[in-house]
C-alpha cells in the first residue's frame, strides 16, 4: 500500500514572479519600518528637542512627502526585480556570491562587507556624477532632486530609470568580491541605516567630526542635504573620499556643518535661519 503522503505533489518552486512579489513586500516592510521610525523619531517625536540639528531649518509639506514614498514604492519593486535576477545569476554560478553554512565564521565574511561599502560608494559617486549630466539629468535624476529639503523617505525616491542604475550595485558587488548572502545581507542593513540617517535632515555626528582625520572617510548628512539644496557637490553616499579626491565638496561644506552642530539648544522655532552655504549660484563642481 502507497503511503498516503507519497500521493502529496510537491509544490512546484517558486517563480521569478512569486520571488519578485516576496522580495518587494519584505523590502517594502524593512523600508517603511525604518523610515517610518526615523520620521516619528525627527519629525514628529523630538521635532521640537532636536529643532537645532534641523539642517534646514522648516519642514516640508505633506505633498512632498506623499511623493517621496510614491516614488520609493516604485523603487523598492524595481530593487526586487534586479535583486531576484542577480540571486538567479548567483544561484547559476555566474557571479562570485558562495553559499554554506558556517560562513560567518571565516574572516573574509565579515571583511566582504565594508569592502562592499567602498565598492557600492565608488559605484554610487560615478554613476551619481553622471547623472548629473544635463543630458541624462532630466531622465534619471530629476525626481530625486524635487526634495530639496527631504526626509527619510526622500532615500528610495528615484525615478524608475535611476531606481536600476542604484539596483545594479546588486550585481557590481558580487561581481567583484565573494560575498555570502548574509553578509550581504547585513551590507544592505547598513545601506538602508545609512541612506535613511542622510536623508533625515537632521545633522547627528558630533561637531568634532570636522576636526578629525574622520572627516576624510566620513560623509555626512549635511553634505548630503546641500546637495538636495544646490543640485550640486558631494556625489558620494556613506564616504567621503572621492568627493575629496576629486574636488566635489561644496566650498562651504564645512563652515555649514560647524554652523549646524553649534547651534543653541533653545534653537526651536522653525524660522529660517540664515544658511551658509545653501546659495544655489555656488559654480558647479560636478560633472
Ligand atoms: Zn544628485
Ligand atoms: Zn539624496
Amino acid at each position: 500500500m502507497v503511503p498516503l503522503l507519497a500521493r502529496v505533489p510537491k509544490p512546484p518552486p517558486p517563480s521569478f514572479l512569486d520571488r519578485v512579489l516576496e522580495s518587494s513586500w519584505e523590502l517594502a516592510v524593512r523600508y517603511a519600518l525604518l523610515a517610518g521610525v526615523a520620521w516619528l523619531f525627527c519629525y514628529v517625536i523630538f521635532r521640537r528637542r532636536w529643532f537645532h540639528r534641523k539642517i534646514i531649518a522648516k519642514f516640508p509639506q505633506s505633498k512632498e512627502v506623499r511623493r517621496e514614498i510614491f516614488y520609493s514604492a516604485i523603487s523598492v519593486v524595481v530593487f526586487s526585480v534586479v535583486g531576484v535576477a542577480t540571486y538567479y545569476a548567483a544561484k547559476a554560478g555566474w557571479t562570485r556570491m558562495y553559499f554554506g553554512k558556517d560562513a560567518y565564521k571565516t574572516v573574509w565574511f565579515w571583511c566582504s562587507i565594508p569592502c562592499a561599502a567602498v565598492i557600492h560608494d565608488t559605484w554610487f559617486y560615478w554613476t551619481h556624477r553622471l547623472m548629473h549630466h544635463p543630458k541624462l539629468f532630466r531622465v534619471f535624476h530629476r525626481t530625486h532632486h524635487l526634495s530639496h529639503n527631504p526626509t527619510p523617505w526622500a532615500a528610495y525616491a528615484f525615478d524608475p530609470p535611476e531606481a536600476v542604475i542604484q539596483a545594479c550595485m546588486f550585481p557590481v558587488v558580487v561581481l567583484t568580491i565573494p560575498m555570502h548572502p548574509y553578509a550581504f545581507a547585513l551590507f544592505m542593513i547598513w545601506q538602508i541605516l545609512f541612506n535613511i540617517a542622510g536623508h533625515t535632515g537632521y545633522e547627528f555626528n558630533p561637531r568634532w567630526l570636522m576636526r578629525t582625520p574622520l572627516k576624510w572617510v566620513l560623509n555626512t548628512p549635511t553634505n548630503h542635504i546641500m546637495h538636495h539644496e544646490t543640485l550640486r557637490g558631494n556625489y558620494g553616499l556613506y564616504f567621503n573620499f572621492w568627493d575629496r579626491l576629486m574636488g566635489t565638496n561644496h566650498a562651504q561644506y564645512e563652515a555649514r556643518y560647524h554652523e549646524v552642530t553649534t547651534r543653541r539648544r533653545s534653537m526651536q522655532d522653525p524660522v529660517a535661519v540664515p544658511p551658509v552655504g545653501c546659495n544655489r549660484n555656488l559654480p558647479d563642481q560636478g560633472a
